[in-house]
């Protein structure tokens, strides 16, 4: 028989129950005792959920109150010093200071999760790190899970994935850093110790996650896979291990030779690959991820069986499970729920549950179950959704075919740009300016929602945004910037505010999807071609430009950020959509410029993270969301000054693309590094101007003017000084308004000290650049 599995369902909640459930309890409204009842409850759900849906291995332990590397770690007991020792278990609050910092101790460091918007938890080491089994978490929930009459699969992550995840803190003997898979024979013994007990628990089967298995391999971390997979094999239970979100590829001869029981391999990122699996032939029993873990679409049930029948004909049916691609983690919960959406667009979707009632259906029809009429139900509404004019703009679509080498170029190189918007701005030298949003109070929120229930009305509510925009302006010149922003009031979200306003777009009412932590996100819908049916921002820029002498910078979100925070289309390559998506706001520069707007900001801080996992895939996505960037800037006079903002960001190894989108100010977050970061762009001599972040957004932290001095005596001794701003690291809607005023405050202070020659160059150190997730909030 083949088996319906799953790899991991979301944690959240339909109605992000764990969120309310976490907030409460580190507000101290819910104790410990309610916090686990909740999350036992949710458990206890989501696995009765699966069951009825039609799964037979049904995962245990991929739930978590925070993040799953994060529990990884606590199982290890490879607790930084500064949360304070580990008695027999990590207890709760220690988990949770780990993640979000005390007073005294801060966080752990938070990157995503391959190239998906989850944050996890970066795993830290020292010298002389040591390990111990300090959680039982996963034989735990699966005596849950068997309590409640539910036999499940346990997943692990990795022992090669995990360490792969993590970050060495000190360097080892000599000056070379250390090496984190150094560690691994020190945690193998801790694996097989968990195994052991959960054989002893009753589990048959357990999954672990591999998923460094789809990227490039070092040698080392190839002998990593051999070591210890070859120490785990006799521990007990056997283990499916779980390959997600790409090809294995090359290291798929690694696999295979691994001596585990079972093998999951993305069908979906992924299809090739079943080929030369069926060539080679295996002994493994094969999970088969043929139901897209990654997005919201329907399905195609009849193109997911043929290779399902292909393998079951090579490998017989009591080898074969099918599964979805990856865990549902990155879906939302259900469709059921859903309210927002129209009936046809309805039909083309399926989120986590339904996406298991596929896997259920695939699964019986390869077992010889009559399914033609879910089958029938299938294929018509894939070719309705095929057929429907909703998603094909014919306009659209001959716009972005024209497209020519030609409209991906400003009229003059950057220094003909640069003396023209000198004339026209009249900036002083170390030029200041802010990355767009400005604190968004209670009052804002509150505004924002009352005009979503209807409690005030559109006159109002647009009445009290101009009102907050008036204020900023006037805060702003107060405080003595030289280049303003509107402040962002009327937007709820970065991407969401856009997307409300194109067509081939829709928005769910409780589509969230994990972002970290208790924080979830509620990626928009890119359905159909995109367009721009009207100006969206001009109006706004307008009306501010309006109240001051001084320039105003208009701000749009770019195309690859667009896309790249949104479930996108998966029946055209995402380079196209992605084109469409650039065309509309290359439509919106030229309205913003004909209004009058001196200066254009086009936010990017999506563009790194969109990067292929294998390093050869690079360049073909490099190249075209380049070209993208410069679509959606390039129609504009030389006087009209293109901004780009990036702050999530590692840019050494991608420095070429950076200078490729030819703004004429980036500005980085950098502060956090101390400059680190900016090191690649005197490295790369980058040729434009350049704004490296002050302040670190972050946290209320003021930073005082000698700081920043110091962090752009440190940014003149890479980028010539004239080619030098002064801004924060990013946006600053989390922020209060005290921290604000004094942060911008020192930094106009801090700019004209500069002014005043205050810029003997100080030495990048070499530091360790850290990376985080983004700060402002809007993601
Ligand atoms: N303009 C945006 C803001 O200031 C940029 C946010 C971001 O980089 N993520 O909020
Ligand atoms: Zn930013």
């Amino acid at each position: 028989m083949v088996i319906a599995a799953n790899l991991g369902f979301p944690r959240i909640g339909a109605r992000r129950e764990l969120k309310t459930a976490v907030e409460a309890y580190w507000k101290g409204t819910l104790s410990e005792a309610e916090l686990a009842a909740e999350g036992a409850r949710l458990r206890a759900h989501h696995w009765q959920t699966q069951r009825s849906a039609g799964i037979t291995t049904i995962p245990s332990n991929d739930f978590s109150f925070y993040d799953q590397v994060l529990d990884t770690t606590a199982l290890l007991g490879a607790v930084p010093e500064r949360f304070g020792p580990v008695a027999e278990r990590v207890t709760l609050p220690q988990y949770f200071a780990m993640a979000r910092g005390t007073d005294d101790a801060p966080a752990m460091e938070m990157t995503k999760w391959f190239d998906t918007n989850y944050h996890y938890i970066v795993p830290e080491f020292t010298n002389g790190q040591t390990f111990r089994l300090s959680s039982l978490k996963p034989v735990e929930e699966f005596l849950e899970a068997r309590a409640l009459g539910i036999h499940t699969r346990p997943v692990l992550l990795g022992p090669v994935s995990w360490l792969s995840l993590g970050k060495a803190k000190e360097t080892g003997l000599g000056e070379t850093r250390l090496d984190p898979l150094a560690f691994l024979p020190a945690i193998l013994p801790i694996y097989a110790d968990l195994l052991a007990r959960l054989a002893a628990a009753g589990a048959d089967w357990v999954q672990i996650d591999e998923p460094v298995l789809v990227t490039d391999l070092s040698p080392a971390q190839t002998r990593a896979f051999r070591s210890a997979y070859a120490a785990l094999a006799a521990a007990g239970p056997k283990l499916m291990l779980a390959s997600y979100f790409g090809a294995l590829d090359d290291n798929l001869d690694l696999a295979l030779s691994l001596p585990v029981a079972g093998l999951h391999l993305d069908l979906v990122r992924a299809p090739e690959q079943l080929a030369g699996l069926l060539a080679k032939g295996t002994d493994k029993v094969l999970s088969l991820g043929l139901v897209d873990g990654r997005n919201i679409w329907r399905t195609d049930l009849g193109r997911a069986l043929e290779p399902a029948q292909a393998a079951v004909r090579k490998f017989g049916a009591d080898r074969i499970q099918i599964a979805p691609s990856c865990s549902l983690l990155h879906v939302p919960v259900d469709l059921d729920a859903e309210t927002e959406l129209d009936a046809e667009l309805t039909s083309w979707l399926a989120f986590a549950v339904q996406k298991l009632a596929e896997v259920a259906t695939l699964t019986a029809t390869l077992n010889g179950t009559d399914t033609r009429a879910a089958l029938a139900a299938n294929a018509a509404a894939l070719a309705a959704r095929r057929a429907s004019p909703r998603i094909h703009d014919p306009k659209v679509k001959a716009r972005s075919a024209a497209v020519t080498p030609a409209d991906l170029r400003r009229a003059s190189a950057f220094p003909a740009r640069r003396a023209a918007q000198a004339a026209r701005l009249k900036l002083p030298a170390f030029p200041t300016t802010t990355i767009g949003s400005f604190p968004q109070t209670t009052e804002v929120r509150r505004a924002r929602a009352d005009h979503r229930k209807g409690l005030i009305s559109d006159a109002e509510y647009d009445a009290f945004l101009k009102r907050e925009t008036a204020a900023c302006i006037a805060r702003q010149e107060a405080l003595g910037l030289d280049l303003l922003v509107h402040g962002e009031f009327e937007r709820n979200d970065m991407v969401e505010y856009f997307g409300e306003q194109l067509s081939g777009y829709a928005f769910t009412r409780l589509g969230w999807v994990q972002s970290y932590g208790s924080r979830c996100v509620k990626p928009p819908l890119i359905f159909g071609d995109v367009s721009r049916p009207q100006p969206m921002t001009v109006g706004w820029s307008a009306y501010a430009s309006s109240l001051s002498d001084l320039p105003m910078k208009a701000m749009l979100t770019g195309p690859v950020t667009i896309l790249q925070w949104s479930f996108v289309r998966d029946d055209q390559p995402r380079s196209e959509t992605c084109r469409q998506i650039a065309l509309a706001i290359r439509d919106e520069v030229a309205d913003l410029e004909a209004a009058g707007l001196p200066a254009i900001q086009i936010d990017e801080p999506a563009l790194r993270e969109g990067l292929p996992l294998r390093r050869r895939d690079w360049d073909a996505y490099l190249g075209w969301a380049v070209d993208c960037f410069r679509l959606a800037s390039a129609p504009v006079r030389d006087d009209t000054q293109i901004h780009t903002h990036m702050c999530y960001a590692e840019f050494n190894d991608i420095m070429p693309a950076i200078a490729a989108l030819d703004a004429d100010v980036i500005s980085v977050e950098t502060s956090r590094s101390d400059m680190e970061l900016l090191k690649a762009f005197g490295d790369f001599a980058y040729p434009n101007e350049i704004g490296p972040g002050v302040w670190d957004i972050h946290a209320p932290r003021v930073p005082a003017v000698d700081e920043m001095v110091v962090l752009l005596r440190k940014a003149a001794s890479v980028i010539p000084e004239d080619r030098l701003w002064v801004n924060p690291d990013c946006g600053l809607k989390t922020r209060g308004w005290p921290e604000t005023q004094a942060s911008l405050t020192n930094l106009v202070a801090a700019a004209r000290r500069l002014r005043q020659g205050d810029v003997t160059p100080l030495p990048v150190e070499p530091g360790r650049s850290q990376p985080v997730a983004c700060g402002c909030g809007a993601h």
